[in-house]
């Protein structure tokens, strides 16, 4: 049934009609229409899987999406155009031109965790590089898997876009399938398995995956600004996003103050109970809960560990406190892999190389914060440490720009997209070099006897 649709993709993408520009304007229009027409179905469903909090919902998941669709809709024709390079002079007549090309059929597989952002986000990209494409949203979020389905299949044919819906073993029957580019997002495990499938055909990857995010606060901060974004950007969606602060490095001598600050923007935002709180989110399935709630215990029953605020769990709800946890160290089980969820381990530093050094030795993460107002030390973490992206004095929005590459790199991910970059991320640059019939050189063709001297001299 996969290589049926696929091969009706394959029929359509021949006809050329994706490589039309007004056809893909046409797509997106449609899309965005798509996702207007259906704004409410989308909140629900997202409400049904993740019970996320609804503003959390509508800016994640709808208002980026459609900004996306937008931004390519403003910029596609300039996209698309072939660029004039300078060719080089010794090839005099000569232009140089490099054309975007769509790659052709492509799948997209996404996450549960902003289940549909993170599958039509990249099929904005996929569109307006003239590509067909196949999804296959996460199946923990089904609510949201089936209106995906209901939406592509109402509005657009399948031998174009199509959704297959399915877990694991959908997944993996589809890598079987030859496709022209894979773009994944989720764990970075599972992206290892998307890479070793992928390579069975040898096609290229984009694999958009996680890690552990350190948040650097140095002592030069206004503190009631830092409290507040980095506690927001850390209990967002109950701490599951991949981008989330994984972990706090903070300067010794502002640990004390920082940490009672994040306590007040807690009540704050959520109250004395987090868990009556209409704007906190609970953890996605049991698996998931279990897992974090075994960080708890462990951490609970290593006494020199300090629960600061929350540590609280109701699991019929599978409700997980926000938590802030001091005096972690990295033998924990919380810090040996990716927490994604509410609970902020703690770890203090006296200098800044301890910091930069802290980073340096473990994988590279999707994302890194800084909070100071020491330009030399923004400059040196910038230069020093290797991550996919990150903010200066705020956590996350960075994600939200079209016009910032958004990508990780060793173990947080292949590749970017968002922008132009997603254009890029689904197109071949193809390169020509056109020469006319005048002037035939002989210098390049054999019999090279002679030559060389005066090779040396245009060319060396
Ligand atoms: P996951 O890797 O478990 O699943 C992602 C997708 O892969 C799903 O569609 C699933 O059906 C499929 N899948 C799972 N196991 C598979 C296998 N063995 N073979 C083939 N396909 C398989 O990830 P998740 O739990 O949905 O999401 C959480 C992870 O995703 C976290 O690590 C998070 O950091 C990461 N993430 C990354 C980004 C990003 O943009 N970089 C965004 C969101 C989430």
């Amino acid at each position: 049934m996969f290589a049926q649709i696929i091969h009706k993709q394959r029929v359509f993408f021949k006809t050329g009609q994706t490589k039309d520009i007004s056809f893909r304007i046409q797509q997106l229009k449609i899309l965005k229409q798509a996702i207007v027409d259906n704004e409410a179905a989308i909140l629900d469903a997202l409400k049904s899987d993740v019970n996320k909090p609804l503003v959390e919902s509508y800016i994640a998941e709808i208002v980026l999406v459609v900004k996306e669709i937008e931004y390519a809709i403003k910029n596609i024709k300039n996209w698309t155009k072939p660029k004039k390079k300078n060719a080089p002079w010794q090839f005099i007549p000569a232009s140089a031109t490099v054309y975007p090309q769509p790659l052709g059929v492509v799948l997209i597989i996404g996450a549960w965790n902003f289940p549909f952002q993170l599958t039509i986000a990249p099929l904005i990209g996929a569109i307006a590089a003239g590509n067909c494409a196949i999804l296959k949203p996460s199946e923990i979020a089904n609510h949201t898997s089936n209106l995906i389905a209901e939406i592509v299949n109402k509005y657009f044919d399948s031998s174009y876009l199509a959704t297959i819906e399915g877990g694991v073993e959908t997944s993996k029957q589809l890598l079987a399938e030859k496709f022209d580019h894979i773009f994944f997002t989720g764990g970075t495990s599972v992206g290892k398995i998307i890479m070793e499938m992928a390579a069975k055909n040898l096609t290229p990857v984009t694999l958009e995956l996680g890690g552990k995010s350190p948040c650097i606060v140095d002592n030069d901060i206004d503190i009631e600004i830092a409290a507040r974004r980095i506690t927001w950007g850390k209990f967002l969606n109950a701490g599951q996003a991949c981008l989330a602060p994984d972990y706090l490095l903070v300067h010794k001598k502002i640990k004390k103050n920082l940490l009672s600050e994040i306590q007040k923007c807690l009540q704050e935002f959520y109250g004395e109970n987090p868990a009556k709180s209409p704007d906190y989110a609970r953890i996605i399935n049991q698996k998931q809960f279990d897992r974090l709630v075994n960080y708890l215990k462990d951490l609970t029953d290593l006494n020199s560990r300090k629960i600061i605020i929350g540590g609280e769990t109701i699991s019929n709800e599978f409700y997980i406190a926000p938590t802030l946890i001091d005096e972690v160290s990295w033998e924990d089980a919380i810090m040996q892999e990716e927490i994604f969820g509410p609970i902020l381990p703690v770890i203090e530093f006296t200098n800044y190389q301890e910091a930069i050094d802290i980073v340096n030795c473990h994988p590279k993460p999707l994302a890194l914060y800084l909070f100071s107002r020491n330009k030399s030390l923004q400059k040196q973490v910038v230069e020093e440490t290797s991550f996919g992206g990150g903010c200066i004095n705020h956590t996350m929005i960075h994600y939200a720009a079209p016009s910032l590459p958004f990508g990780g790199i060793g173990n947080s991910g292949i590749g970017s997209y968002h922008g132009k970059v997603s254009f890029n991320t689904f197109s071949h640059y193809k390169s020509i070099l056109k020469k006319p019939f005048i002037l035939d050189v002989k210098l390049l063709y054999p019999p090279y006897k002679n030559k060389l001297s005066l090779i040396k001299r245009i060319f060396g």
